[in-house]
């Protein structure tokens, strides 16, 4: 990615990260902000200025380490070295948090959420599994900041301990030489390829996220697979049956030994539909009123029969083709 202006905190340029993106992005306008959370001239652009928005970068240094317990794969989502995302999902979770500021903001204070991160494992009594990538994509950061395999590597220092991060991204080069320990857990998110096209703006095919695992798994990380989110268009069970037969025939052997899958229903907002209808005018509409019901604070999900039948589908079709036991949960 190249951005085409970075916003940044001055103090930013302390830290080796900062100033290395300075030396990297030097031909690029910096302009000086007070606060990454609150920068009024971005906040208060257009909806239809969303796109332009997604070029920008923003560099700041995290000050807000608060761990939030959670109970899928990991046992607490961690705020790490990135929010926010330069590709352009309809459904994006972190636009009902930023709204249009759902921009790539990147941390640079990486030592120190790094060694908060060590010292709550070493004290834990027992093993416990971080989300370090519930606010971005780590694999999208990483093209940008390298912090992935840093990452990776100074968590090893700990005594236990794992990390997870999800993705729908396929530059998982970097990674696939580290000494992880197999304590990183890797999930890739995936969807039809028309569902990635029309969709899931800006981020990889299907063919190489579903190479991208393979790759994972071949490097011996705990790989695993996200159906998600699944989104209810008109002909969902085609899409989706064909979905996991290619999956079925593409996927490794290795990776499917091991692999678990977990699958999330799309969840959908007032937010989403004002700014794809401003930013994005022709892109599919998502929302359907026959389909979808309020779920409070201005979000939808599927009404609970249509919900219903999608749970028991796809149940049914990952079981028939990858075995029992292998979906973790369906939500
Ligand atoms: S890749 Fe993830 S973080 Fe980025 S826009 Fe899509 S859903 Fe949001």
């Amino acid at each position: 990615m190249r951005p085409t202006q970075i916003y940044y905190e001055p103090t930013t340029l302390e830290y080796p990260l900062g100033k290395e993106l300075k030396a990297k992005f030097s031909d690029i306008p910096w302009i000086p902000i007070m606060n990454h959370n609150n920068i009024e001239e971005l906040r208060t652009k257009e909806n239809s200025e969303f796109p332009e928005l997604k070029q920008l970068l923003i560099i700041g240094t995290r000050k807000t380490h608060k761990y939030v317990e959670n109970h899928k794969v990991s046992d607490f989502l961690v705020p790490f070295t990135s929010s926010g995302c330069t590709a352009m999902c309809l459904y994006c979770y972190l636009v009902c948090n930023y709204n249009k500021c759902s921009y790539l903001r990147l941390f640079v204070n990486r030592e120190q959420m790094m060694e908060r991160l060590i010292r709550n494992s070493n004290r834990s009594t027992k093993e416990l599994t971080y989300e370090i990538g519930s606010n971005s994509d780590l694999i999208l950061e990483n093209t940008i900041t390298n912090n992935l395999p840093w990452i990776i590597e100074n968590f090893m220092k700990s005594q236990k301990g794992k990390l997870t991060f999800p993705s729908k991204f396929s530059m998982v080069e970097p990674l696939l030489t580290l000494n992880h320990q197999g304590r990183v857990i890797f999930r890739m998110s995936v969807n039809p390829e028309s569902i990635i096209r029309e969709i899931e703006l800006g981020t990889s095919s299907l063919e190489h996220r579903v190479e991208a695992i393979n790759k994972m798994a071949d490097a011996d990380y705990n790989v695993g697979i996200l159906i998600a989110p699944v989104i209810l268009v008109d002909n969902w069970k085609e899409l989706y049956s064909e979905l996991f037969d290619y999956l079925e025939a593409k996927l490794s052997e290795k990776m499917k030994k091991q692999m678990f899958i977990e699958v999330i229903f799309m969840t959908y907002s007032f937010v989403h539909r004002k700014i794809n209808a401003d930013a994005f005018p022709d892109s599919r509409e998502l929302y359907d009123a026959e389909k979808m019901t309020g779920r409070g604070m201005g979000k939808y999900c599927y009404r609970n029969n249509l919900r219903q039948d999608g749970e028991i589908f796809i149940h049914d079709e990952l079981e028939r083709r990858f075995g029992i036991g292998k979906i973790l949960y369906i939500c």
